[in-house]
């Protein structure tokens, strides 16, 4: 029986490009407040998943239910607007703007990009970017420029982005990518706070990283569920074995 109180089930998900499957009949669910770790080789279809769960591509089959809601013919801002959040590789944040400004523009009671420029922060908001910034590790750089920032700043000043909205479910591509293992050690520690108080999904090939974060893991092969479990029951797994050492 599909599993209880989970916030993402996704049940015969399809995906085909040009008759080719890049997802295939995958089942798959998160629980709440869950940091599961999505991995597998290259072309396992891994940023697929992502891209159907957040309406970047649509599924030829199956579905997809975020708290219950069906996902798959929404557009891609009608399910940020229900709680999901998704980062990808290449930050997307406003170079030319501060760190408070770019988590202010985030906000979502903001109506569109720089109207909320023009008007004075109230406390709540205030507050929120505070508390966002200080959580990033950037609680001192409020007034810096988001372009002067390091390649690892940058990367959480995109996660505080996605914060502000307070997303339900979110999922990050890669986060740790051309990170210092400084900055490595402190997203760890960022990724296991933002999960006390919602479901994360991170794609990740870097295993030492996948240790510090994982809750469970999942591992995908030609766009199908290879294996899932512990980090220790997948490393154990035959199947994995074969896929990653075996040709
Ligand atoms: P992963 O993230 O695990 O490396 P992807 O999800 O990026 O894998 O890709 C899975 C497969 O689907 C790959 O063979 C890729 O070439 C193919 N694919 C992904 N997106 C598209 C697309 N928009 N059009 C055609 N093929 C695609």
């Amino acid at each position: 029986t599909p599993q209880e109180h989970m916030i993402l089930e996704v049940e015969g998900l399809s995906v085909s490009f040009d008759g080719f499957r890049a997802v295939d009949d995958l089942n798959f669910y998160v629980a709440p407040n869950e940091l599961r770790v999505v991995i597998g080789p290259n072309g396992a279809g891994k940023t697929t998943l992502l891209d159907l769960i957040c309406g970047k591509t649509r599924a030829t089959a199956g579905s997809i239910r975020f708290r219950d809601r069906e996902l798959t013919r929404m557009r891609e801002h009608e399910i940020v607007r229900l709680g999901v959040g998704r980062k990808f590789q290449n930050p997307s944040i406003y170079e030319n703007l501060s760190v408070a400004e770019n988590l202010e523009i985030s906000y979502p009671r903001s109506h569109g990009v720089f109207a909320s420029l023009f008007f004075k922060r109230d406390a709540k908001l205030r507050e929120r970017i505070d508390e966002v910034a200080e959580a990033i590790f950037l609680g001192d750089r409020l007034d810096a420029e988001a372009g002067a920032l390091s390649h690892g700043q940058k990367q959480w000043l995109e996660i505080g982005m996605l914060l502000m909205q307070e997303p339900e479910l979110m999922m990050l591509d890669e986060p740790v990518a051309g990170m210092s293992p400084r900055e490595r050690e402190q997203t760890a520690e960022l990724l296991n706070r933002i999960t006390r108080n919602r479901a994360v999904i991170v794609i990740e090939h870097d295993m030492e990283f996948v240790k510090n974060i994982a809750h469970r893991v999942t591992v995908l092969h030609q766009g199908r569920l290879l294996s899932e479990g512990s980090i220790e029951s997948v490393q154990r797994d035959e199947r994995v074995i074969e896929v990653y050492l075996g040709h």
